[in-house]
């Protein structure tokens, strides 16, 4: 199957570009010792799991179906090949009911205040498993992305300093001593320099109690793959934690698994005029890549230009009743026709994961693209998809 035969919309994950992300994580390891987990709430597509978990530490889940996935689809084909995969999890609140099962897939649990540790501390413990805490340093390094802030005043995510010695002084360091290590995740498509920031900010915080603990997880947001990365400064950050305070490093980044590594195809079903040229395509910015409405960013098109850098500027909007469906102003060499195909870049993260079927929009099928090229359809959607939802 060529490019040009795949059934539109559809996002095409391409095993080969992931697999160059899965490199550079995996040289961050092997030189640090750091172990590096797949944030799978970014990218979920579970067929390429065994390849991550072959380069990875495992993975980690925001609640339970995410850790559920992990342990189903990462460690046990992994297990068959005799590598033991982690598989962690962090939510702001968990569920009681949820807890015998999560403590089955799970070896790492990490709560969200020392109420959560009360609660569910001691069992987790009993069963073996190594618990931590989430902390907020309250080290704002991003401008502009406030909902990306977990910083930001009055965020609910992390333990600030201040709660974190009250919690202690309360039950004289009981749960203190249940905690294996400490968590923060502050970051968001970020370079190494504010890792070492928010580093200062939680060692003038919390440093006096890491001496304690046996790991601290550095969180995601570590944009690790993109061209320019710092990853030297990265590793000096790894290896100050680990010699300073005698700690394993984790690292969670969703992001940089599957940077680049994915497309979304679509076709041109439509073209109007309202003073500019429009462009109807059979995907939408709020179904299939909510992320270009919620950050908002206009995302990357093969073969296209800036607005009026080519002879003929478009708006690409999405087929929905939604005004604001709208995915960017492109320009292109040679005028748009009703069935050319377009195809977006960097769709492999936050796109599955989030899609949803707004105005009955049919969700795009999920195509691999394998080492040696060959496109395979692994999923397609219909019908059944949206009204069993409903
Ligand atoms: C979102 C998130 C990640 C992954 O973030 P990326 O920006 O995709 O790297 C990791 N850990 C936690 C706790 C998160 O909320």
């Amino acid at each position: 199957m060529t490019i040009k035969e795949l059934p539109t919309p559809c996002y095409i994950v391409d095993e080969g570009l992931i697999e160059e992300n899965l490199k550079i994580l995996a040289g961050v390891m092997e030189r640090t010792g750091a172990r590096i987990l797949l944030a799978q709430k970014a990218f979920s597509m579970y067929a390429l799991y065994p390849m991550i978990g072959r380069y990875l530490s495992g993975a980690t889940a925001s609640g339970l179906y995410e850790a559920r996935l992990g342990a189903q689809e990462m460690r046990a084909p992994l297990e068959k090949e005799g590598k033991y995969c982690e598989n962690h999890v962090f939510s702001p609140a968990y569920k009681e009911e949820e807890i015998p099962e999560l403590l089955e897939y799970c070896d790492h649990i990490v709560f969200n205040s020392w109420n959560q540790v009360k609660k569910y501390g001691e069992r987790a413990k009993a069963l073996g498993k190594s618990i931590g805490l989430r902390i907020n340093p309250e080290c704002s390094t991003q401008e502009g992305h406030a909902i990306y802030d977990p910083c930001a005043p009055g965020s609910r995510l992390g333990v600030t300093r201040k709660a974190f010695e009250e919690g202690i002084r309360k039950d004289g360091g009981f749960l203190l001593s249940l905690l294996d290590g400490l968590h923060f995740h502050t970051l968001c498509e970020q370079d190494a320099d504010a890792l070492e920031e928010t580093l200062k900010a939680v060692e003038e915080k919390f440093g006096g109690y890491l001496k304690g603990m046996k790991w601290i997880n550095f969180g995601g947001g570590h944009h690790i793959t993109r061209k320019g990365y710092d990853i030297p400064r990265l590793e000096r950050c790894i290896r100050h934690m680990k010699e300073a305070y005698g700690l394993t490093v984790y690292l969670e980044p969703g992001e940089a698994v599957a940077l680049n590594g994915g497309f979304l195809a679509a076709s041109v079903l439509e073209v109007v005029h309202n003073g500019i040229h429009i462009a109807i395509l059979d995907t939408s910015a709020a179904c299939h890549m909510p992320d270009v409405l919620e950050m908002p960013y206009r995302p990357p098109l093969l073969h296209s230009g800036e607005p009026g850098e080519k002879p003929y500027t478009y708006r690409l909007g999405g087929p929905t009743c939604l005004a604001g469906d709208v995915i960017g102003d492109y320009s292109f060499d040679q005028p748009l026709q009703e069935g050319d195909r377009l195809v977006f870049g960097d769709m492999a993260i936050y796109s599955m994961v989030k899609t949803n079927t707004f105005n009955g929009m049919p969700l795009p099928s999920i195509v691999l693209k394998d080492r040696t090229g060959e496109y395979k359809i692994w999923k397609r959607f219909g019908y059944e998809d949206f009204k069993e939802r409903l």
